[in-house]
């Protein structure tokens, strides 16, 4: 079949099999330029691997640190003629790089918040791995099932306290405008932190050290956004940030348990990037437009897998870190500049539809969206015939 882009409000419902491969391939490419890391880091566990910054971050660990690396996601094989997400072509495509490089690559797609997930990936680390010294925990979701409780929370992004009046962009029409978003209940900001705080974070590392499958000095990073002020008011003092919060506590509390194999854990605070999670979040889009446009100005700009890059060659190869008050990692100290936020401040109130084109980088966050279903990569024929199964035709 010919893929091409089918978009529905914040998803593209077509992936392109080889655009996705190419996708990946990039990244592979890039991080191989980079040279090797020294980051100690052998056999890695990616929790929501398929994707945004946990893909990035396989392919930093494996052709950056050479790192053997298992895999956790949630995606959707193709059937007859429907094409697979976007997360199936590009475990696939990671899965056979990383091996045609002599690593060792498996991915386990299904509900990572479950316990059978984490049987199942500790009865694999043991068959295969032994043991890890990383684990990635990169899950955006918007449902958990609770797998104590059998409580199905949906996650909801919203305000606090009061309704916020606030401008945001309407990315396929390209329209600047204003919209009222109501405050979440107490439940819905309980039911937030279920889905995307720490205790699913928690339950897995606590079983994988009652396993006995954590190396000695094991490491485990759950990314976080805290962003600029002008998103505060639907992210960081809203329900997400409530559910971020949480995480603090939980790497806290991890950092104890770990002590005993002088483990570490650690959130680390990352830029706001273009993915499948971050593009459902209003506001959102109207900031990353201004910002990747002051940044690719100021000659500062990263995509994913450059910031994912920095991260693990200046945070986890020996280096002082850099760590804020409550301890998480920084890395978006770039976005966070003074000479980047100023810019970004002052270009908020004038910003509208009209002159957008001048003050914001809209086409660069469309592009971004569309290669996250690998269209729009250099070098690909998006008139050639795909292959949905992408050789795998039991894989439905
Ligand atoms: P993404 O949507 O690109 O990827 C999410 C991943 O989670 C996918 O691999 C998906 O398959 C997996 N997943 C979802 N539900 C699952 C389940 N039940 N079981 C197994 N796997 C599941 O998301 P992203 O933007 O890369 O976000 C990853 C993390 O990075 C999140 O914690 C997010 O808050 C954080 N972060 C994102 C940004 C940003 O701008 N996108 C900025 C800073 C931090």
């Amino acid at each position: 079949m010919i893929v091409k882009p089918r978009i529905r409000g914040f998803i593209c419902t077509t992936a392109h099999p080889d655009g996705c491969r190419a996708h990946v391939e990039e990244q592979a490419a890039f991080v191989r330029r980079q040279g090797p890391l020294d980051a100690g880091v052998r056999r890695a566990l990616v929790l929501g691997c398929s994707g945004g910054y946990g893909l990035a971050s396989r392919i930093v660990a494996a052709f950056g640190c050479g790192a053997d690396t298992l895999g956790v996601s949630f995606e959707k094989a193709p059937v007859d003629n429907k094409t697979a997400t976007a997360g199936w072509y590009n475990n696939i495509a990671f899965e056979e790089a990383a091996r045609a490089a002599g690593r060792y690559a498996q991915t386990i797609d299904g509900d990572a918040f479950s316990d059978a997930m984490k049987a199942r990936v500790i009865e694999t680390i043991r068959a295969d791995l032994g043991q890890i010294d990383l684990l990635v925990y990169s899950l955006a979701s918007p449902v958990r099932l609770h797998p104590r409780t059998g409580v199905l929370h949906r996650s909801a992004i919203k305000p606090l306290g009061s309704p916020v009046h606030i401008k945001t962009l309407n990315v396929d029409r390209g329209e600047v405008h204003d919209v009222d978003l109501e405050p979440a209940t107490p439940e819905e900001t309980a039911a937030t932190v279920a889905v995307m705080g720490g205790e699913d974070w928690e339950f897995w590392v606590d079983a994988l050290a009652s396993a006995g499958v954590l190396a000695p000095g094991f490491r485990t990073l759950a990314y976080t956004y805290i962003g600029s002020e002008l998103t505060w008011p639907i992210y960081w003092h809203a329900t997400l940030g409530k559910a971020k919060e949480d995480l603090d506590r939980a790497a806290l509390a991890l950092r104890g348990r770990l002590a005993a194999l002088s483990g570490d854990a650690r959130v680390a605070t990352l830029k706001a990037v273009v993915s499948q999670a971050s593009s459902a979040i209003p506001v959102v889009p109207l900031y990353a437009s201004l910002l990747f446009r002051v940044m690719k100005e100021q000659g500062l700009h990263e995509d994913i897998i450059s910031h994912i890059q920095r991260l693990f060659a200046t945070q986890l190869c020996g280096g002082a870190q850099r760590l804020d008050d409550v301890g998480r990692i920084r890395v978006d100290d770039v976005e966070l500049s003074d000479a980047v936020q100023n810019e970004v401040r002052r270009r908020w109130p004038l910003v509208t539809t009209e002159n957008l084109d001048a003050l914001a980088d809209l086409p660069g966050f469309r592009s971004d969206f569309l290669r996250i279903f690998g269209f729009g990569i250099d070098g690909v024929n998006y008139d050639a015939e795909q292959d949905p199964f992408m050789g795998r035709p039991d894989a439905g």
